[in-house]
């Protein structure tokens, strides 16, 4: 393509023309930086025209249930062999005091996140959300994935669709959509080859959103996965789009070196991230919302994502224990967060796990003050957070 062809193509993106998955490629490998993220720009305030000066987070905690996983994923530094020493299991008493913390620092949504233990069936899961929703009905169970779901379902003996009918009915509102990782099969064998397969996973996701769940998609973008794969996995996202509608938001993240098998040999770069979350808000012409992750590619990059077509930064991730056990190492809190997204140009704003704004923070004089709402306060990973199973705010016994 040249310089005129890719004009011709990003006008045409712009305007909210549709592009095709070879368009979207040589735009990601070749177009020029500057251009690119322009016209994602242009789509995004098209898209948000009368909000399109607000850019928002959540609050939320990530609440890791077990490390112990069947699943052995090369790019994974979270889980251990289920006979393990290093194996451990959070008890729900202590689960629910986690949830508790994140209501009382204004948390709205939690993420449960855990290994594949090799006993947890649905009847796990039904257990656990019914008790969360039972003491804490105004937080948003958005957690899991397709992966869970696929063995969950196995360990009960049940079909996906009544595991997905069952976890939903005990309290579950929408899916997380870890366990993307790469759709297409050779990346996607390469570093998880025991989890289910990319098309499996997305018929999942579409069975979820058939029943009403819906979720959010990530990818994992850096485990020597080629450009041409990376696109590959937008165009099987969007092709189950055309047909749902169920995903809310695509979250590329990039993969951590320390710690796992695959030991960092190849990683993305940012800009390449850059490019990707353009390419993504080019392409995914019917999801919603991009976001951009500073937790993995730091807090510059995530302000700068904000310029490349993303129009939310993720969260204040109260607490975070999987991608910061392979090397993440970027922490923030909320008053950070919100003068992050102010010095990109935006007005920031709290919204809920459906993106509507609960609080839009237009002016500074009246931003939030509360210092405890930071990232990683439970992290078993990074060194100031409060080591498991030691609870910061709310003792054992509260
Ligand atoms: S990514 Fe998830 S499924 Fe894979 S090894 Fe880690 S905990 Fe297990």
């Amino acid at each position: 393509m040249g310089a005129a062809e890719f004009t011709s193509v990003l006008d045409r993106a712009a305007e909210g023309g549709r592009i095709t998955p070879e368009e979207a490629l040589d735009l990601y490998r070749s177009a020029p930086l500057h251009a690119l993220g322009r016209a994602a720009d242009a789509v995004r305030r098209r898209r948000y025209a009368g909000v399109e000066h607000i850019a928002t987070y959540i609050i939320e905690r990530n609440i890791n249930y077990t490390n112990a996983c069947v699943t052995a994923c090369k790019f994974c530094a979270f889980y251990a062999p289920p006979k393990s020493d290093r194996v451990w299991t959070r008890d729900l008493d202590d689960i629910l005091r986690r949830c508790a913390e994140t209501v009382e620092l204004g948390g709205t949504q939690i993420m449960f996140q855990g290994g594949h233990h090799p006993d947890y069936g649905v009847e796990y899961y039904e257990r656990h959300f019914s008790a969360i929703k039972e003491a804490f009905p105004e937080l948003v169970i958005h957690s899991l994935g397709a992966s869970e779901v696929a063995h969950m379902a196995r360990i009960s003996g049940v079909g996906v669709e009544e595991a997905i009918r069952r976890i939903h009915a005990a309290g579950l509102d929408s899916f997380a959509g870890a366990g993307a990782e790469l759709l297409p099969a050779r990346p996607r064998n390469a570093i998880a080859p025991l989890k289910e397969s990319g098309e499996e996973w997305l018929s999942i996701m579409e069975t979820a959103h058939r029943l009403g769940v819906e979720s959010t998609c990530t990818m994992l973008m850096g485990t020597g996965e080629t450009n041409a794969e990376r696109i590959e996995h937008l165009r099987m996202v969007r092709d189950v789009q055309d047909r749902t509608g169920g995903f809310r938001a695509f979250i590329p993240y990039t993969y951590q070196p320390e710690n796992n098998h695959l030991r960092g040999q190849t990683q993305a770069t940012l800009f390449e991230y850059l490019r990707l979350i353009a390419v993504a808000r080019l392409f995914l012409d019917n999801v919603a919302h991009i976001q951009g992750s500073w937790l993995t590619t730091g807090k510059e990059v995530g302000q700068l994502s904000l310029h490349y077509g993303a129009d939310d930064l993720g969260s204040v991730m109260l607490e975070e224990n999987v991608v910061s056990s392979a090397g993440a190492r970027h922490r923030s809190n909320r008053m950070e967060l919100i003068r992050l997204i102010r010095d990109a140009g935006r007005v920031p704003a709290q919204r809920a796990t459906t993106y509507e704004h609960l609080v839009v923070h237009e002016d500074p004089a009246r931003d939030p003050v509360d210092d405890r709402v930071v990232s990683h306060l439970s992290s078993t990973a990074i060194d100031g957070g409060t080591a498991h199973p030691e609870l910061r705010l709310v003792d054992a016994e509260s």
